[in-house]
């Protein structure tokens, strides 16, 4: 059988184009298309399944297969030739059928008489919307043209079918309705409750023309896109404004590989040339990058598809001459942004004053855009699956990002419930505002220090917003995350010195790169690890590789110099680890010196506790460390072999049990007796209960996020910490197996506020 003649592509979009503008049903169109194709492409069959909403295929169209067949043929989700399509949504082209172990035999279609199969997805927005196939009597090869020709016209069907005229049933793949209230659920990215308006990240730019009348007239208004598109990333990383934030030249300079990528425009081209619009094109080629993607677990790929997703939406806003995100538009002031994806330089982009939340259909909580939202303090929910098919701007919508639950168009008893939660969240909020410039001492006088945690230039702010004495745990690795290529040393420098500067001499305690387990840069290539939590991480990386970590020690010294500066080294499990490190930081200085640098007035290098070995090796640390931090997160994890991320475990155990509480009190007891500075800057230091037990233990300084210091300073101010410690002693000495709850009841009967 001879091949489609080339050029036939856009003899089919042509016709499908008439057929579309007949006034008739959805039902009529499909039967007529079917026979177009086959027709076109030489095919004795071609056929349309539809998904619905359980994930089967019901056969809906078919010139060539057993008429009767149509709408009783249904394909449970995986099943046959045409659900693995629908699932892995990728293209079959078979020569034998019915050798490929998936093919299910159905006897009602007749089919058994042909060989050869060519199969689409019919894709929406990655979404397989249901399968387009042909097939024929000869062990017939299709070609790579007729596979473009059949997805160009999988394209057009894709309209077809998610219209809602062809719902004749219930049940028909989802097609969305804006309308009515809908509870979405998600996971929790960053904490808060807030009601607002709907503003789409990305404006809709609704491709309603599919068809190219010229494909000439259309290869230029891609090639002028396309070269406006750079052109704008281009000036946006000329624009002076972006030194402000460092991690924005990166994601930037990501997007301009893209928008300069050959594949990529060559495949736009090639959709073009099928006789797609510019603007299908676009769709076309994103359509099956998102697919493959979609179905890519690695964490990098996923990000580079939120690039790329990005790049071809402001591609179809450029052929659209609307060029710009919601960010240009003047947003209401209680804006929140909904978006499949988003970089964290796009967020950046809004007015925060006008943010409330964010919603996401992806990004999880260590995503770069999830970390800024954190740092900005707006509410975020992350995975809230499909919320932009059914959402509109200016709908009203509640974030409870304490629950990790959205509400669209929420009816009026939902939006007076929230209304009560905002305003007692508030009214606390202003409580704790109060608190800022008051002292954090008990009312027996001691004086508890609080600092925050951070890892971000905009986390700075709230260093003075909180009234914090200052930042005990700097997490340097989150802008190395959020970056595209690994910060080169002037680019380090510049950010310490910034940070520095704005915590206007404040203590920072910088962490030196704490990589690898759950926190890998997308530049540095991570071999698979069975057990990451405990592999090949943090200092461990560090002394392995030496370079890194004397690049950032190099540019850590020369960001403060004549300062005091405050390095803390994580994971240390030996002492020797810390010596090593410590001997390389010496080395540094001396290098530094010697090349006429000016260096740090005093360099105080700490360890952190978290691995339970150090527990045996304190008499030795002690008297080595500038000062010791105890990261609880990690060390409760593996006093308990309890995955700290893993849900199902993470709160088996209790950070209030003796077990938990005993080697905490024996580090606060050691360093108190090597006159040694202890902090500790794990999550239990913001929360109330756990961080009145750790003042009972003796601790005088701890970290949180700033979210929590108002609250904390609450909680100490109307503590006694003399009869807390008898209490605690008392705990302690019994192993009292609930000492949560003796510790609530002290708190309740004396009046501290947690
Ligand atoms: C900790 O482990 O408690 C800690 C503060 O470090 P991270 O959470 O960054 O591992
Ligand atoms: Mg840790």
């Amino acid at each position: 059988m001879a091949a489609a003649p080339l050029g036939a592509p856009r003899v089919l979009l042509r016709r499908l184009r008439e057929v579309m503008a007949q006034p008739e049903s959805a039902q009529t169109r499909l039967d007529r298309i079917v026979v177009l194709i086959a027709a076109n492409m030489v095919a004795e069959v071609c056929s349309i399944y539809v998904g619905r909403r359980d994930g089967s295929l019901e056969l809906f169209a078919t010139e060539g297969l057993n008429p009767s067949a149509v709408h009783s043929t249904h394909l449970r989700p995986g099943e046959g030739l045409v659900g693995l399509i629908a699932e892995q949504a990728e293209p079959l082209n078979l020569t034998e059928a019915q050798d490929h172990p998936a093919f299910a035999y159905r006897p009602e279609t007749g089919e058994e008489i042909y060989h050869s199969f060519l199969g689409v997805p019919i894709l929406k927005s990655g979404h397989t919307l249901g399968v387009l196939t042909v097939q024929n009597q000869t062990q017939r090869h299709y070609s790579e043209e007729e596979i473009e020709a059949l997805q160009t016209t999988a394209m057009v069907l894709a309209e077809l079918i998610s219209a809602r005229d062809i719902q004749t049933g219930n049940d028909r793949a989802a097609v969305p309705s804006r309308e009515g209230p809908q509870r979405h659920t998600g996971v929790v990215l960053s904490d808060g409750i807030t009601l607002g308006h709907v503003v789409l990240h990305q404006p809709r730019i609704a491709v309603s023309n599919l068809i190219a009348e010229d494909v000439f007239g259309e290869h230029e208004r891609l090639d002028k896109a396309v070269d406006e598109l750079r052109q704008t990333i281009d000036d946006m990383l000329a624009r002076g404004d972006i030194e402000r934030v460092g991690e924005h030249r990166d994601v930037l300079e990501a997007y301009r590989m893209f928008a300069h990528d050959q594949g990529w425009v060559r495949r736009l081209k090639e959709a073009v040339d099928t006789g797609l619009t510019a603007e299908a094109a676009v769709e076309r080629v994103q359509n099956d990058t998102r697919a493959r993607m979609l179905r890519q677990t690695d964490p990098f790929w996923r990000e580079r598809l939120n690039d790329l997703d990005d790049l071809a939406n402001r591609l179809l806003r450029h052929l659209a001459g609307r060029a710009a995100t919601a960010a240009d538009d003047l947003i209401p002031e209680d804006s929140v942004l909904l978006a499949r994806t988003m970089g964290a330089a796009e967020l950046l982009d809004y007015d925060p004053n006008r943010l409330r939340a964010l919603v996401l259909e992806e990004g999880g909580y260590t995503s770069h855009v999830a970390i800024v939202a954190r740092a900005l303090g707006i509410a975020a929910v992350g995975q809230a699956e499909n919320i932009l098919e059914w959402a509109e701007t200016g709908d009203d919508i509640v974030v409870d990002a304490e629950a990790g639950e959205v509400h669209l168009r929420p009816s009026q008893e939902v939006i007076s419930a929230y209304a009560d939660k905002v305003r007692f969240r508030a009214t606390r909020q202003a409580q704790y505002a109060k608190l800022r410039d008051k002292k954090s001492r008990t009312k027996d006088g001691l004086k508890i220090e609080l600092h925050i945690n951070a890892g971000l230039l905009v986390d700075l702010p709230h260093l003075a917003e909180s009234g914090a004495d200052g930042i005990g745990l700097f997490r340097t690795e989150l802008q190395f995350m959020i970056s595209s290529t690994f910060p080169r040393i002037e680019q380090q420098i510049k950010t310490y010195r910034a940070i520095l500067k704005m915590a206007a001499g404040k203590p920072v305690v910088f962490r030196s790169l704490d990589i690898g387990g759950d926190k890998l840069l997308p530049y540095l290539r991570h071999s698979h690890e069975e057990n990451p939590a405990i592999g090949w991480r943090a200092i461990r990386m560090a002394l392995d590789r030496p370079g890194l970590l004397r690049m950032q020690v190099r540019a850590l010294l020369r960001a403060a110099p004549g300062k005091d500066l405050r390095l803390m080294l994580p994971m240390i499990s030996e002492v020797a680890e810390y010596k090593a490190a410590r001997t390389l930081i010496e080395r540094e200085k001396t290098h530094l010196i010697r090349h006429g640098h000016k260096v740090p007035k005093n360099i105080l290098v700490g360890a952190m506790i978290e691995v339970p070995s150090l527990l045996w090796q304190l008499d030795e640390l002690m008297p080595v460390v500038d000062f010791v931090s105890v990261g609880s997160n990690d060390l409760l994890q593996f006093l308990f072999a309890a995955d700290r991320a893993n849900l199902r475990v993470a709160e088996r155990f209790d950070a209030l049990s003796p077990a938990a509480l005993r080697p905490l009190r024996l580090i606060a007891e050691k360093a108190d007796a090597y006159g040694v500075p202890l902090t500790l800057c794990g999550e239990m230091a913001g929360r109330p209960l756990e961080a009145m037990a750790l003042i009972g233990l003796g601790f005088r300084s701890i970290s949180m996020a700033p979210a929590f210091i108002g609250p904390i300073k609450a909680m100490v101010r109307s503590l006694d910490a003399g009869t807390l410690r008898q209490c605690l002693d008392a705990v302690l000495e019994k192993g009292e197996p609930d000492a949560r709850r003796v510790l609530q009841d002290f708190a309740r009967k004396s009046g501290v506020e947690i």
